[in-house]
């Protein structure tokens, strides 16, 4: 069979779209100038967020299908996966009004009654988190087993790969699809993260709502904890900065100690590394993961089906938007042979 589908990018995004493809017995080439480990999704957190992607109208229902789908890899795949269910709490320091849309299919949601000072609210979840060391070999092996192939180069022009005869481009560049798509609106958000050697048994993630540049949270994995976070819109160098690192350590230890884990001492901690990824935010209004999903028509037989933006929830979003990717695909065949 003519192969049709290449798609741009080896991140969470263009491999989940791949495995989806290829699942469904549709043949695609990923095309990639960074493969794991040297992928912004390569230093994810990467934990089931869907409070970080309100504003966007398709959201809720790519991230409900996304946690079928993670819910479903915990089943059959947990152990090789590096994907588990976590208990997880996330504080507010203002009052949160209305039950989030996720709480309709998140296990055990609940409202914290008397969150600990200084917070005013706090909620509790269970949902699947990913051991992203394990997650995305585990991705690339998969869409591999289904014998996808992965081309390491640079893409200049997504319509270079329509002169190689594929017919459909699926568009997973993250931050590259500012110049691949020429679209200005995607923008870096940078985000550093410590990961020290997991030496205690922390049995729960915690997030502190963001606040301007800055967010804080714990994710405990078997062999390590990721300490975050820095939300720092345009910022370009995807180096880790010492006072920032320091910064994260001293939030951490406060939330660690107000969420009654005053027995974890961070200081002692064996430091394993430090990293900073440059999420591929979409600023559209007041959404700063303004995902753009949608199939564009350059001529009869040159579709690109665009799946870039995903800021700080591309995990979160990555079987949803899959989902969906693999629809228009379908649909685009379709239309090749009316
Ligand atoms: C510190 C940090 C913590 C995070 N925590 C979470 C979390 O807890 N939960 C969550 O859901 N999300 C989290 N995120 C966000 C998430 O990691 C990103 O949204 C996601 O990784 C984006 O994936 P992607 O596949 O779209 O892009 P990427 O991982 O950036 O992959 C893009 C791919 O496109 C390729 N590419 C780009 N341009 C070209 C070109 N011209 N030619 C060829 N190839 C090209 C790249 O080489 C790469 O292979 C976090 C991010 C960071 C940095």
């Amino acid at each position: 069979m003519h192969e049709r589908v290449a798609i741009v990018g080896a991140g969470v995004n263009g491999l989940s779209c791949g495995i989806r493809l290829l699942e469904r017995g549709i043949a695609a080439t990923i095309f990639a100038e960074r493969v794991s480990p040297n992928t912004t999704s390569d230093r994810s957190g990467a934990v089931f967020t869907p409070f970080r992607i309100e504003g966007h109208p398709q959201a809720a229902r790519w991230t409900e299908v996304s946690h079928r789908a993670f819910r479903e890899l915990v089943e059959h795949h947990g152990s090789e996966s590096g994907v588990s269910l976590t208990p997880f709490r996330e504080f507010f320091f203002a009052p949160q009004n209305a039950r989030p849309w996720w709480a309709e299919f998140v296990e055990g949601y609940r409202r914290i009654v008397d969150p600990p000072a200084p917070y005013a609210e706090a909620v509790a979840a269970i949902v699947p988190k990913m051991d992203i060391t394990r997650y995305m070999p585990w991705l690339v092996r998969r869409f591999e087993t289904l014998r996808g192939q992965i081309v390491r180069t640079r893409v200049e022009n997504l319509a270079d790969l329509f002169d190689r005869g594929y017919q459909i481009v699926v568009n997973c560049s993250g931050l590259g699809a500012r110049a691949l798509a020429h679209d200005e609106a995607v923008v870096p958000m940078r985000g550093q993260v410590l990961h020290l050697r997991n030496d205690w048994s922390l049995p729960e993630c915690l997030v502190e709502e963001g606040r301007g540049e800055t967010t804080t949270y714990v994710f405990p994995f078997e062999n390590h904890v990721v300490l975050g976070g820095t939300y720092e819109r345009g910022e370009w160098s995807d180096q880790t900065d010492e006072p920032s690192l320091v910064a994260i350590m001293e939030r951490a230890s406060a939330l660690l100690r107000a969420a009654g884990h005053a027995d974890v001492d961070l200081r002692s901690g064996h430091r394993l590394r430090a990293v900073a990824g440059l999420r591929p935010a979409r600023l559209i209004g007041g959404c700063e993961e303004a995902v753009r999903l949608e199939r564009e028509e350059l001529a009869p037989g040159r579709t690109i089906i665009h799946n870039y933006g995903h800021g700080r929830a591309g995990v979160t979003l990555s079987w949803g938007c899959a989902e969906e990717v693999s629809r228009l695909v379908l649909l685009a065949e379709e239309s090749f042979r009316e």
